[in-house]
């Protein structure tokens, strides 16, 4: 029955009128749409990312954030740079420790917190017990700008 239906269907008029009144670039959106849903979901679902889902709790706040992603700001971003709290997780250092001797090696610690990397680069803000939050901030109000553009 089903086949028969099918068959009637496709050699209808009526029925290739209505798909040609659809626009593709609709049909583009929507499977886009759709995706983005599914990705989102998974992104939700997900156990793992905690350090990227600070900087982009959304996948529409990492869409619409348009930046150049390097190896190195994937490293950043993922938390899964070369630090000694990473090489240490896979027994490829001894220890976790910075050489601040101040807490583990982390991509945090050497971000916002760590004195020895705020020495050798002086010429960077000085970072705030907040920078965090703020850099995710800034990143969010930038996406709402690119929203509304
Ligand atoms: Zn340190």
């Amino acid at each position: 029955m089903a086949d028969k239906l099918a068959k009637k269907s496709a050699r209808s008029k009526e029925t290739n009128d209505v798909f040609r009144r659809i626009p593709i670039s609709a049909i583009y959106r929507e499977a886009a749409e759709e995706g983005i849903l599914n990705w989102q979901e998974q992104w939700e679902k997900a156990s793992k990312a905690e350090a990227t889902k600070q900087y982009f709790p959304t996948v529409m706040d990492r869409i619409r954030t348009k930046h150049n992603l390097t190896s190195k700001l994937t490293a950043v971003l993922s938390g899964h740079g070369n630090t000694n709290a990473y090489l240490h997780r896979f027994n490829l250092r001894e220890d976790a420790k910075c050489i601040c001797n101040r807490g583990d090696q982390t991509m945090d610690h050497i971000l916002f917190q760590c004195v020895e990397t705020r020495k050798k680069k002086r010429h960077y803000k000085t970072p705030t017990k907040n920078t965090k939050e703020v850099a995710c901030k800034q990143i969010r109000a930038y996406n709402k700008a690119q929203e509304s553009v």
